[in-house]
């Protein structure tokens, strides 16, 4: 059964490891991922898959799954796809160059991870087909997890409900995986002050100022932080309300991130809360919070975890050229790294023994809806950074390629050992009962939200005909 995975797996790699690269070149911010979605809607449809578009109210949101035999288990694959703001990046450069200026880019390896899964799935399914194993392989594109949009939505909706497992990924510099709880928790949203215009110069009496509002509830959340617990974070951005200095703003609005370990996020934010409604008090305004996302710490799965390792170990590092291995030196000497060049680790961690990241993951929720473990596999130089053009240069490559191919054998085997070792799946489900008895699961989103789709619409608009145009520019050479 390995033998035939690997050879389904090599057999197929080219196909998914193009698909990947065309994903770079749309570099769809979340919500506009319309062709990513398609790409792999597309190819997933070809290799026998039934495909369905527009889960839980997102249209570049898909469900595609194949059944090999009715009654067996049900494994989710989480597959993610849009670009970020800002860190466009022409593939293979070692120095910061644009393909469009101020353009996205796929500056945290998105790009090969939905690819990434669909190879594994595809390969997986011939061998259970072959062997006559029972299952359902579900494939979940998961759109907008920069905005951390998609997954809170999707479980709240009752998506991941039935699953038996899910394998998650990450695109990263090396292979590995972790388990035990892990991030923030985060509720994200927009608080909106409504005043009243009038001539700043001759009338100001008759204005009430949004822009005030917004000032002095930074003001309020800024005193607040001196008194939070120390892992929890709070950040904010101003988004739109000053047009003119000559005329009081009826209209502003600042974007807060609230994060906290999930016991103590709701306190949090009813502070925040006051805070606003304290700055609509003082500026005689009225103010509105809508939510934009919402999620959960991430409860990684021991067992699941345990098997991802084994089976990256199994699966092995790729073997890198000569000219790979230059090319990771030299954009590691620029960036002032170990010029180690494509030296793969493989580790599996145990969130317990690290110190405390602040961050979140909307695969939060996943993990408390189904015994859930992430495969990290190795896309990009070590040393390399997320969110920065040097990832995006990384993730157009050869190196990127093997690392698909890499990412599907590791998946691959962990999945093909849950699906022909009872034990394994069953333990699996053990651990994750225990888990939600402790941490039983609540829709952190109310049933009146909604995932804000429209989001990246305007700035996409703007940057796709750039995106197409230096891309025809490019197929033309
Ligand atoms: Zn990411």
């Amino acid at each position: 059964m390995k033998s035939l995975l690997f050879a389904e797996i090599e057999k197929k790699s080219a196909k998914f490891q193009d698909i990947a690269e065309n994903i770079w070149d749309y570099a769809e911010l979340g919500f506009t991922e319309e062709r990513s979605a398609r790409a792999l809607g597309n190819a997933l449809e070809e290799e026998g898959f039934q495909v369905e578009y527009g889960i839980a109210g997102m249209p570049t949101a898909f469900l595609a799954q194949f059944t090999s035999g009715e009654g067996g288990p049900v494994i989710g694959f989480l597959s993610e796809y849009d670009a970020l703001p800002i860190l466009s990046q022409k593939a293979g450069g070692t120095e910061p160059s644009p393909v469009v200026a101020n353009g996205p880019g796929h500056g945290c390896g998105h790009n090969s991870m939905g690819p990434m899964q669909a190879l594994t799935v595809c390969a997986l399914k011939e061998v259970l087909v072959e062997h006559g194993i029972p299952a359902t392989l579900k494939v979940i594109g998961t759109p907008a997890e920069e905005l951390l949009a998609c997954k809170g939505f999707m479980a709240r909706d009752g998506v991941f409900d039935g699953l038996d497992a899910v394998i998650d990924c990450h695109s990263n510099s090396f292979f590995g995986t972790a388990f035990g709880i892990q991030n923030n928790g985060l509720f994200s949203f927009l608080v909106e002050f409504f005043g009243k215009t009038a001539h700043a110069g001759s009338r100001p009496w008759e204005g009430r100022s949004a822009a005030d509002a917004v000032e002095l509830m930074h003001a309020g959340t800024e005193r607040l932080r001196e008194h939070m617990l120390p892992e929890q974070r709070m950040h904010w951005a101003t988004l739109s309300g000053i047009s003119a200095p000559n005329v009081v703003p009826d209209y502003a609005r600042t974007w807060y991130y609230i994060r906290s370990k999930d016991p103590y996020i709701k306190a949090l934010y009813e502070r925040v809360r006051r805070c606003a409604e304290g700055a609509a008090l003082m500026t005689d305004t009225t103010q509105k919070v809508t939510f934009l996302a919402a999620c959960h710490q991430r409860y990684s799965n021991r067992v699941l975890a345990e098997l991802l390792y084994e089976s990256m170990k199994e699966a092995g590092v790729p073997q890198y050229t000569e000219e790979e291995h230059a090319f990771a030196r030299e954009l590691q000497r620029k960036l002032g790294e170990p010029e180690i060049g494509m030296d793969v680790r493989m580790e599996i961690l145990d969130t317990s023994t690290i110190p405390f990241r602040g961050d979140s993951s909307d695969v939060g929720d996943v993990t408390l809806k189904a015994p859930t473990a992430a495969l990290q596999f190795p896309t990009w130089v070590p040393g390399a950074k997320a969110h920065t053009w040097s990832v995006t240069s990384c993730q157009k490559t050869s190196i990127m390629r093997k690392g698909v191919t890499a990412g599907a054998r590791a998946a691959g085997l962990a999945v093909l050992q849950l699906l022909t070792r009872p034990e394994l799946l069953k333990a699996a489900n053990e651990e994750f009962a225990e888990t939600l008895r402790q941490h039983p699961y609540e829709a952190y989103l109310d049933d009146d939200a909604v995932p804000p789709i429209h989001w990246h619409e305007k700035d996409m608009a703007e940057m796709r005909p750039l995106l197409d145009a230096a891309l025809a520019e490019q197929n033309r050479r």
